[in-house]
């Protein structure tokens, strides 16, 4: 252990003239810092014995607040309130103390102690390096409670010990008392935390932090890719995902991983960066799986390549495009109307589209808002459906009218979607869609007239006989094409 050149002791955010090390620490305890790394705070010195010995009145003086080297205890008040210290007072504290006074110096000071069973744990115990002594206070102090702890006692504020005390030699005890306090022990973990995150800041303020900056312009180079991607499968409407092979360390594999990450891979033959982000994500994926071959996703890898990214990055998307048309609505008075309906997908469930129509500058405008599976179509489910979906962009008490088919859970006059929505916004208007009533008005007209009747049967079964086989299409195609 090589011991701090003397120019290491000062502290450079102290910005003071460096003191004789011998008045702050002789030996450094902790790991050696370089001799460039200038910091007090890491150097907790071996008990000081210099205090009141005289000897030291030439050195120049280090102040922090209160406290300087020539009047370590100057912090310690005369109350029991504890004064909060400054961190440049707590380093300038660590770099002091613990000052504990003996006769070594040549200069007598009478101490009403036995030394040996104050300043250490019992015989060849450790060194209680919280303590100090003040000769001219005649009191003990811990200066670790003093500066790191949150505690009243007189330890941590005017000191312990007075004649009374002394005489009947209660220190000991005292002593033993308080080293094992839960205030000092917590007071002990908070200067461990202190010194600690000093040392990490140091470290990090040298390779760690221009990494972990690389990491993040990376990650940020690969995350635009990916929205890039998200945004291409989303407007073409397209499918996101396969059935299986998912896994990152299936991806060298040349079957179907779904669209997402085919195109990911596809991507990656011409892109230096996602190649490279992939490659790495194979890697970590395949060490995790070989390590871990029975569990199951990705666990704490990040990879950008899972569906929580990319249904992450189409959940902001649609918020950031939601904000825009309240937006919208807003400037132009907040007033609107809507239309819903629902359709049956080919996996046989009941889609429920939401369409908001409100009128800015150029006149109305209708935004396709929402798309949702219900698992029940009833009037009250559908109110609430509505509710929650509209709340997101307009105000429900700015509904000016509403528009559905004559289905009788939307149309019902008594307990319908538009009955409810009226009781809730008494002004509201319900109109019956005009698409849905000119496809009603339509079909009863066609159907009251024989000729039209018969033509449309006409119409439908040669398009059932011509759909059902390849060969009929195939000639159909070619007529129409002549
Ligand atoms: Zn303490």
């Amino acid at each position: 252990m090589t011991p701090p050149e003397p120019s290491s002791v000062c502290s450079v955010e102290l910005g003071e003239p460096e003191p004789d090390p011998s008045s702050v620490c002789s030996v450094e305890l902790g790991d050696p810092e370089p001799s460039s790394v200038c910091s007090v705070e890491l150097v907790v010195g071996e008990p000081s014995s210099v205090e009141n010995a005289g000897d030291v009145e030439d050195d120049p003086e280090i102040v922090s607040g209160k406290i300087s080297t020539k009047n370590p205890f100057a912090s310690f008040g005369d109350s029991d309130t504890r004064s909060i210290l400054s961190d440049d007072e707590k380093k300038l504290l660590m770099a002091i103390h613990p000052i504990q006074p003996d006769s070594k110096t040549g200069v007598e000071i009478k101490l009403p102690f036995d030394k040996e069973r104050v300043y250490t744990q019992g015989p060849g115990g450790n060194k209680r390096m919280w303590l100090s002594y003040c000769a001219n206070r005649r009191r003990l102090f811990c200066w670790l409670c003093h500066a790191f702890g949150d505690t009243k006692s007189h330890y941590a504020t005017v000191g312990w010990g007075d004649d009374a005390k002394w005489k009947a030699r209660h220190c000991y005890k005292s002593i033993e008392k308080h080293e094992l306090s839960v205030e000092h022990l917590a007071a002990v973990k908070a200067y461990l935390h202190f010194s600690e995150r000093r040392s990490v800041l140091q470290v990090l303020n040298t390779k760690s932090l221009s990494l972990r900056a690389k990491q993040v312009a990376d990650n940020r180079e690969v995350v635009l890719r990916i929205i890039n991607i998200v945004l291409f499968l989303a407007k073409q409407g397209i499918a996101f995902r396969g059935d299986k092979n998912e896994a990152a360390y299936t991806l060298h594999s040349s079957c179907n991983h779904g669209n997402f990450l085919e195109e990911v891979k596809s991507r990656a033959i011409f892109d230096p960066v996602l190649k490279a982000h992939l490659d790495k994500a194979i890697g970590m994926s395949q060490a995790r799986h070989d390590a871990h071959s029975t569990s199951r996703g990705r666990g704490s890898l990040i990879t950008f390549l899972s569906k929580n990214t990319f249904v992450n990055i189409l959940e902001i998307i649609t918020s950031m495009v939601l904000d825009k048309i309240r937006e919208e609505v807003e400037e132009n008075g907040g007033k609107f109307s809507f239309s819903m309906d629902g359709c049956q997908d080919i996996s046989v469930k009941e889609q429920i589209a939401t369409v908001l129509r409100y009128v800015n500058e150029n006149g109305p405008v209708e935004r396709f808002i929402d798309i949702t599976a219900l698992t029940s179509t009833s009037s009250e489910a559908m109110l609430n459906h509505a509710i929650k979906t509209l709340s997101d962009v307009v105000i429900m008490g700015n509904l000016t009218g509403f528009s559905f088919d004559g289905a009788g859970n939307m149309a019902g006059v008594k307990t319908g979607l538009q009955a409810r929505l009226k009781e809730m916004v008494p002004d509201s208007i319900f109109q019956h869609c005009y698409s849905h009533v000119l496809n009603l008005a339509l079909e009863k007209a066609c159907n009251c007239i024989l000729p039209s009747v018969a033509f449309f049967d006409l119409m439908r079964e040669t398009a059932t006989t011509i759909s059902e086989s390849y060969k009929r299409t195939d000639i159909w195609t070619n007529t129409q094409h002549m």
